[in-house]
Parts: C-alpha cells; structure tokens; sequence
C-alpha cells in the first residue's frame, strides 16, 4: 500500500491528466517538497472574469476533496489558489500543503 502522501499524488497527476481530455485543457502537475502544485493555464472556472482575488474556489474544493480522500485521513492538506487569470496571472495555480 503506497503511503498518504503517495497515493493524494497519484490521485491529483490521474485527475489532472483526466481533467486535460475531459476538458480539453493543458494542466502542469508539480510535485513539491511538502505537497503539490497544480497550473491551469486556460482555466475554465474564471473563463472570461476580471476579479481583485481568486475566484477558483470551485477547483480548490475539488483539488481538497480529492486529496482528502485519496490520503485516507493519514494526512491533512491546505489547498490554496496563489495565482489567477481573472486577477490578471498568466495561470490559475494551486499550490496543496501538509498542514
Ligand atoms: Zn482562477
């Protein structure tokens, strides 16, 4: 059995690459020292929306959820959207840490 860790990785590189055929989108997957980070380059959520602050809160959910369950409650993570299209970011970028 892989560890928390291993397994909340596999789920966001699988849903990542689902998400680029379902949605015919080009995402980057980076693994990073205590987590992960997630590029969404022409993001679908804030398609077409100017904004102050990020407003992908429906991928950042998604993006916790996921993680959530594929950790199994071995670990906890935060998952924050840092850069956005609609505030002007050439990327929508999520970063998820171990809390
Ligand atoms: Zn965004």
């Amino acid at each position: 059995m892989l560890s928390p860790q291993k397994r909340a990785e596999k789920a966001l590189k699988v849903a990542t690459k689902e998400g680029d055929k379902i949605f015919g989108i080009k995402q980057k997957f980076t693994v990073l020292e205590n987590g992960f980070k997630t590029e969404i380059a022409d993001c679908y959520w804030c398609e077409g929306l100017k904004t102050k602050a990020p407003i992908c809160h429906g991928e950042v959910g998604f993006e916790a959820e996921l993680v959530k369950w594929a950790a199994g409650g071995g670990i906890q993570y935060d998952v924050k959207e840092v850069t956005c299209i609609a505030c002007g970011d050439p990327t929508c970028t999520f970063v998820v840490t171990e809390k």
